[in-house]
């Protein structure tokens, strides 16, 4: 599947904000590979039957939802590592933390393996800073996984700041993440062009503070 960019105008812009989750890369194939890769260790390390398969995917589900649900709309409500403690807390394991913690590092490290950029992202980013433009990560999660997917997809060059819902302690479309983000770049909302995927969190957010919005497309 690729992300398909619109043509973005940033005629007299000063500032790009931009969405991280499918829109510089695309995360199912990540999360999925990521998530085999929890099982896997499952498995192997609680000697768990192989049609337990569907079970532990489904409660990690169920537990990544609760935490969502508990901790919206904060950056925390977007955490594997407190989903997997709740799973193993469920499951009456020793020293559920410990277990959450080897989880969550797996997790990621497996998600970042697979993770590639997209050449729509590479693109758009790399008019921007031709332009002048300040750029700037405007994305719902925990800040450190986030400032570790820029690293790795090879971004650090072009995006200058990120501003994630841990730090701005809501998650977008609240005009708190948007307005952190304008703050970084210095730019004015009238200044500024937002690129994602989410008419609701993206596109809504963003206009509803003045910016000029353009949507990502999931195509094939
Ligand atoms: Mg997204």
């Amino acid at each position: 599947m690729a992300i398909k960019f619109p043509h973005v105008d940033m005629e007299g812009a000063r500032a790009l904000l931009v969405d991280i989750d499918n829109t510089l890369y695309h995360y199912d194939p990540c999360h999925a590979a990521a998530l085999q890769a929890c099982w896997e260790m499952f498995r192997r390390e609680e000697s768990a039957p192989p049609g337990e398969e569907e079970a532990f995917k489904q409660a990690y589900r169920r537990h990544r939802d609760a935490v969502t649900r508990r901790l919206h709309p904060q950056g925390a409500c977007r955490s594997r590592l407190l989903a997997f403690q709740g799973y193993f807390e469920e499951g009456g394991y020793a020293a559920p933390y410990a277990r959450a913690l080897a989880y969550d590092r797996l997790y990621w490290e497996s998600f970042i393996d697979v993770m590639e950029p997209e050449k729509g992202a590479q693109e758009l980013l790399a008019r921007a800073k031709e332009g002048g433009l300040k750029v700037v990560a405007v994305t719902d999660m925990v800040a450190a996984v986030q400032f570790r997917k820029i690293v790795a997809l090879g971004f650090s060059s072009v995006i200058d700041f990120i501003a994630t819902s841990e730090e701005a302690g809501a998650e977008k479309p609240s005009p708190l993440i948007f307005n952190l983000a304008l703050e970084k770049t210095g730019a004015a909302a009238s200044e500024a062009v937002m690129v994602g995927d989410s008419e609701e969190k993206d596109i809504a957010g963003a206009r509803a503070l003045g910016l000029r919005a353009y949507r990502v497309l999931h195509e094939g």
